[in-house]
């Protein structure tokens, strides 16, 4: 794959942007059913990357990919980074597997499967994982771009009813119902810059 220096620093401004518009939002939610700090943590992560944008523009993309993943890592903390981290890792060397203009699809399925060993969590257990399913679903159906942000945020929304099994907000139980997950509506809320710059600037 060519290395695609304006993709790379487009979606790490459009991610920086986001998160840092809704920062006070995802704080808000993870103090009802965590410790209040999701914002703040995932702001932290993307202003990490979005200062090595340059660099990691130069990068040929898988490699930029699974570099911030790292960076996620070391910067975003609380169980936000290391997930979120494994997925881009993940991604990136899947990526570099299909030198070949792969279908991202299987790429994202592997990685979403990474993430839930990282986790130790499935569908259903109030993380972000419910929000990373269904995207790769719409995504193996060849769905819009408008349509599996859509799906994105409904699936967010849909955390509200379950009952978190990991994290912080387990210990909650059953008081966990009713909130949104902090981790699924941060995902949901990139999931949607994502497709919405890629549906404006996706290389043919
Ligand atoms: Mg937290």
């Amino acid at each position: 794959m060519q290395a695609e220096p304006v993709l790379v620093a487009g979606l790490i401004e459009v991610c920086r942007a986001t998160i840092a518009e809704n920062a006070d939002h995802l704080c808000a939610l993870d103090r009802v059913i965590g410790d209040g700090d999701h914002g703040t943590n995932m702001r932290r992560g993307c202003e990490a990357v979005s200062a090595e944008g340059e660099s990691l523009s130069s990068l040929p993309f898988p490699d930029a990919v699974e570099k911030i993943g790292l960076m996620l890592v070391m910067n975003v903390g609380g169980a936000a980074g290391p997930l979120y981290g494994t997925l881009l890792m993940e991604i990136g060397r899947e990526l570099r597997k299909n030198e070949e203009k792969a279908d991202f699809s299987p790429v994202l399925k592997q990685a979403i499967d990474a993430v839930a060993r990282r986790g130790r969590s499935h569908a259903g257990d109030k993380t972000l994982l419910d929000v990373l399913y269904p995207v790769h679903e719409a995504l193996a159906k060849q769905s819009p771009l408008s349509d599996v942000a859509r799906k994105a945020e409904r699936s967010a929304d849909r955390t509200a009813a379950m009952k978190a099994m990991r994290g912080r907000a387990a210990f909650l139980g059953e008081r966990s119902i009713g909130h949104v997950d902090p981790g699924a509506s941060s995902c949901a809320l990139l999931t949607t810059a994502i497709c919405r710059y890629l549906g404006e600037h996706r290389p043919q």
